[in-house]
């Protein structure tokens, strides 16, 4: 009886809603799932870390290869493993359902959510939002958020610091408010590997796609690992002081791999079964981390779907953001999209349509960008556009249509209207397209840059080195105008309104503070630029023409102007009371377009962007200055 066979599934298939500890003040039933397991005990702790056990208890037998054991009291902060004896094999392992762990995520911790609750936490509510287009995302690690010493955080680096008002240089939180973004994606914060806990003053650096526990906060961003209780408290005063702003919260999952192959506590509770194997039996690293989660295994799909709906439930968590999701499954992802839809149908769900590696999953069950098609609401990044606008990420010294490249029209038309079919685009050729793969523009998150890869800046000073500062600004201000203007979902990286700078290094994931760390005094070096970024979001969430909800809408109202010039897109869009024009000149020299006739309002030009009119113009021939943007609204 393979994991994978029917036969299997029927027998072994727990259905229940009771994995990991059940606590009432009277007493704490646990329950895991180890089919393959000849004894389980259950090992209570006073710590999360060191000491030795103040009881064990031998588990149950019990249904659908569970093992369960309720014990009397009180146990609220009480630390726990299971010793699972397999034949003479016998390991300890944390419970994947642990819903709070101690130090360094080595022991799970019966907690008392009730008590995690920030003052004001039942009254917390989930700023308005309604359809995935309507949001503007940006990606930020909470430690890059306020490590340096220009954030003047009073806690530096930690879920507290994003919580600071007030802070020096307009840091932190009210600088997310301040530039408008509706949802703050948070880089991992479930409980990953490689920062030592118990070392919180030791400078430790990791992007944090490395898990350990999928149900748990992790330590190093609290103010004190060693009490389980403490980093959901504060994960929780995070959310809340976003939501106080207006903001929604997105966490980064990362369900794809384990930071630990054979000695994860998955494979060590049920060796083989949460991981993809080879032919040979070895483990398959469809991830390029060295193994990767067979998320179509029932059992291994519950636990992402029971995790999600604890994160939604519990921390009031808003949307996810799925690591590789090439490597999951289809099925799974619909599953995922059901189950958070039964928490809140507005919670936002996107990832990477790409794998890390071959994968033993057929191409078919994959959700690639390319199947994609077959989900609802749930998103894929469009690498089209990012690489369209700026350059290849895998080709250092190649620019894209901002730097001037030759040949990007059409690549950028795709972009702006989210990679949806559309009578005018003729979608370039090559693996990396596959045409209109998105069908829906809620399918397509646009974006120039993130986290992975060089910052934009870093690639501008790459590719248009000869360019003085003053020109690589422009090339930055219309790569977010091409972003901010498009159909789908805008997506934008940290500091990139600043023109954040990596040093030129380009996978930080492990890389110091120097190199990762937001330099906030960039925001007042660069507030021309913060300011156009700021305009673009206050334009775009005020002007439903660029965030049309159906493909239908953007075939029936984006048109592109014939006769444009190369290194030019222009299209207009038909409002249901005006019209808007957008220009995207990436040549070095101004350009000519003809505007139709109509009383048009300037919004955004080659220095500003917003709501207010800049200046009013009548149709005709429109001189477009070299590198820039043009946006204007017609009032009739
Ligand atoms: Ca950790």
């Amino acid at each position: 009886m393979t994991f994978d066979s029917t036969a299997f599934r029927k027998r072994f298939h727990y259905s229940g809603r009771d994995l990991g500890p059940t606590r009432t003040a009277a007493r704490t039933r646990f329950r895991v799932w180890a089919p393959t397991a000849d004894e389980i005990h259950l090992v209570l702790y006073k710590q999360g870390l060191g000491g030795t056990p103040v009881g064990l208890w031998r588990m149950q037998k019990s249904a659908q290869g569970t093992w369960t054991r309720a014990i009397e009291g009180d146990w609220a902060g009480i630390y726990y493993t299971y010793r699972v004896r397999r034949g003479a094999e016998t390991h300890e392992v944390v419970d994947p359902y642990a819903p709070a762990v101690g130090s360094n995520g080595l022991r799970g911790m019966v907690v008392d959510f009730s008590k995690t609750n920030p003052p004001g936490w039942a009254r917390d509510r989930r700023p308005a939002f309604r359809h995935p287009t309507e949001a503007v995302i940006y990606e930020l690690h909470v430690r890059d958020a306020t490590i340096h010493p220009s954030a003047g955080a009073k806690h530096k680096g930690l879920f507290l610091g994003l919580t600071e008002r007030g802070l020096p240089n307009g840091a932190g939180l009210d600088h997310l408010r301040e530039l408008g973004v509706t949802h703050l994606h948070l880089l991992p914060v479930f409980d990953f590997a490689s920062v030592d806990e118990t070392k919180p003053h030791k400078p430790q650096y990791n992007w944090g796609y490395d898990p350990l526990n999928y149900n748990a906060p992790e330590g190093s961003y609290s103010t004190n690992a060693a009490d389980g209780a403490v980093r959901i408290r504060e994960f929780k005063r995070l959310v809340l002081a976003l939501h106080r702003a207006g903001i929604r919260v997105v966490m980064d999952v990362v369900y794809n791999h384990t930071y630990h192959g054979a000695e994860s506590h998955f494979h060590k509770l049920v060796p083989g079964y949460y991981h993809r194997q080879n032919a040979d039996g070895g483990f398959s690293n469809g991830s390029g981390c060295g193994n990767e989660i067979a998320s179509d295994r029932s059992m291994v799909r519950k636990m992402i779907v029971d995790s999600l709906v604890h994160w939604a439930r519990e921390y009031h968590i808003d949307g996810f953001r799925f690591d590789l999701m090439g490597l999951h499954d289809l099925e799974t992802m619909k599953e995922i999209r059901r189950a958070l839809d039964r928490v809140d149908h507005s919670i936002l769900l996107y990832g990477e349509g790409w794998t890390g590696g071959d994968s033993p999953l057929p191409w078919n069950k994959r959700a690639m960008k390319t199947n994609v098609r077959a989900l609802d609401r749930i998103a894929a990044f469009s690498d089209n556009i990012r690489d369209a606008i700026k350059g290849p990420v895998m080709e250092h010294a190649k620019g894209g249509f901002v730097q001037g490249e030759p040949g990007m029209e059409e690549a950028i038309k795709a972009g702006v209207v989210a990679q949806v079919a559309h009578p005018q685009v003729a979608y370039p050729k090559g693996d990396d397209w596959r045409g209109p793969w998105a069908v829906e523009p809620w399918r397509c998150v646009s974006y120039d840059s993130c986290h992975d890869n060089h910052t934009l800046w870093d690639k501008l000073a790459l590719t248009a080195k000869d360019q003085p500062e003053t020109v690589r600004l422009r090339m930055n201000a219309l790569a977010a105008a091409i972003v901010l203007t498009s159909q789908g979902i805008p997506f934008l990286h940290a500091g990139e309104e600043f023109a954040r700078t990596k040093k030129g290094v380009e996978n930080s994931y492990n890389k110091p503070d120097s190199i990762n760390a937001i330099d906030w005094r960039r925001k007042k070096k660069f507030a021309e630029l913060v300011a156009y970024y700021r305009g673009l979001i206050a334009l775009r969430r005020a002007t439903p023409e660029f965030r049309l909800s159906s493909a239908d809408a953007i075939r029936k109202r984006l048109t592109f102007l014939p006769g444009a010039p190369s290194g030019v897109v222009a299209f207009l869009i038909a409002g249901d009371r005006r019209h808007l024009v957008v220009v995207y000149n990436a040549n070095r020299a101004p350009v000519t377009v003809h505007l139709p006739e109509a009383n048009w309002s300037v919004l955004v030009d080659d220095t500003r962007a917003g709501v207010r009119p800049l200046r009013r113009l009548v149709g005709g021939p429109l001189p477009v200055p070299p590198i820039s943007a043009f946006v204007a609204s017609s009032s009739s």
